[in-house]
């Protein structure tokens, strides 16, 4: 152990390191995320951790508490103001239109899976580095097509064992209603503007619908006082209707949320959030929503899109909590079953060297000590980590021109010649 005096480095607040158990976790969501998501016709992409600050402030909004007080953003060498990314859809979407693929594609569907970086303060649930699952369908107006990224959300939850997930849902208009509901509210609001906290009071000029996110009981409990409905132009009612009947028709239920106008400024129509009660107030795993002026809005020309992120972090919280404890890590280890290969001397330690080569290339998992442990200390960690075989090499072995075999499970050695080892060994136990 190292005493705090001598620790100099740690990681910073609100970061993880991410090892041993909790890794296979990780790996393992990740891969079924990939599978559901393949499932689905989704493809994987990648798009930088960094981005022009203006992406954010122009896609998520001037004045959401993402790009007012939560994104990192710094001066490059050249002057450029560059944020880490807070979230995903706005790159997705700049990539889809510095790549042109409203030329080629008709409707492009992708997934990401990445680091996001927002200067919160630390919590249960809230971290400064956050992974999210992104998943964007950008290329067209459907509302089969929400109800489609519904379905792989959920899809995607029961894949990794998570149930009782509650899917809330609203449609927060077109940008023409959304301008008629923050008229509407604001006269609603302005009446009450001594009830409303500080920075909902400067919302009201800025941006009022901020007021429905407003963490604040206080401000939520005069939000549900005065039964704020949000208006639907008759297009964007029918859109809602068929998502409705869309997820009717497939079994999947829904809550419907009519003061949810979600964090963001750039859904339009469809909005939704997947809560889960493990997560106490940080309830939501993932959200998402339609963003149909987002493409025309970053240089593109018009089309729809929709998509939503699910937070990793979050995810892995509650599969732990209705799973329990993800086994030890020797246990993953196992499933490698790693051949031991033991020397027992200095003097073989370059032979047995080689010999971890020849069977990594031969397609079997190998490992040997680097420790200059004692014969009984490696036998014993070979053990732990479930290696079928051991391979011994010592003086006399070297003189023989031999290795002897030692099958871990009942004890029993036998004797192979140098040359035979990997084949013997193939015998044993198969390409890992
Ligand atoms: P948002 O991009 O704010 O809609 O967030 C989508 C999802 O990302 C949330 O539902 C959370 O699961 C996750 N998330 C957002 N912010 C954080 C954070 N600071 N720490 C951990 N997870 C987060």
């Amino acid at each position: 152990m190292v005493s705090d005096a001598q620790m100099e480095f740690r990681a910073l607040r609100g970061t993880e390191d991410v090892f041993g158990a909790a890794i296979q976790e990780w790996t393992l969501v990740e891969a079924r995320a990939r599978q559901v998501a393949h499932r689905f016709g989704y493809t994987e992409v990648r798009t930088p951790l960094i981005e022009e600050a203006q992406l954010f402030s122009r896609s998520v909004g001037d004045t959401t508490d993402i790009v007012q007080k939560e994104m990192y953003v710094f001066a490059d060498r050249g002057g450029r103001s560059i944020a880490l990314r807070p979230e995903g859809t706005a790159s997705l979407v700049r990539a889809y239109v510095e790549h042109e693929l409203f030329k080629t594609e008709g409707l492009v569907k992708w997934f990401s899976i990445g680091p996001m970086f927002r200067a919160e303060r630390p919590q249960a649930g809230r971290r400064r580095q956050f992974h999210q699952l992104g998943v964007e369908a950008i290329g067209a107006t459907h509302p089969l097509l929400d109800a489609e990224l519904m379905a792989l959300a959920m899809t995607l939850l029961q894949a990794c064992e998570i149930t009782n997930t509650r899917l809330c849902l609203n449609n927060v208009g077109c940008r023409q209603d959304r301008e008629r509901s923050s008229a509407a509210l604001r006269q609603q609001l302005t009446s009450h503007r001594a009830e409303l906290c500080k920075d909902c009071q400067a919302r009201l000029t800025r941006n009022v619908f901020r007021t429905l996110d407003c963490k604040r009981e206080s401000c939520r409990r005069l939000v549900q006082r005065l039964h704020v409905t949000l208006t639907r132009c008759a297009e964007c009612e029918q859109h809602h209707q068929a998502v409705l009947a869309a997820l009717r028709a497939i079994g999947i239920a829904c809550e419907e949320d009519a003061t949810m106008v979600r964090g963001l400024d750039y859904y339009t129509k469809t909005v939704f959030e997947l809560r889960h009660a493990v997560l106490g107030a940080q309830d939501a795993l993932g959200a998402g929503g339609r963003y149909d002026n987002l493409v025309q809005d970053l240089g593109g020309p018009a089309r729809g899109a929709s998509g939503f992120a699910l937070g990793l972090e979050r995810l892995l919280l509650v599969r732990q909590t209705l799973r329990g404890k993800p086994a030890a890590a020797s246990q993953e280890w196992n499933r490698h079953r790693h051949v031991a290969v033991l020397a027992l001397d200095d003097a073989t330690q370059q032979e047995a060297f080689c010999v971890v080569q020849q069977l990594r290339h031969a397609g079997i998992a190998a490992t040997m000590d680097f420790a200059g442990r004692s014969l009984k200390a490696q036998l014993r960690s070979a053990n732990k980590t479930g290696a079928p075989l051991a391979v011994l090499f010592g003086a006399q072995e070297r003189a023989q021109g031999t290795v002897t075999l030692k099958i871990m499970t009942d004890g029993t050695q036998v004797e192979v010649p140098r040359a035979e080892v990997v084949r013997a060994i193939q015998a044993r136990v198969g390409p890992s």
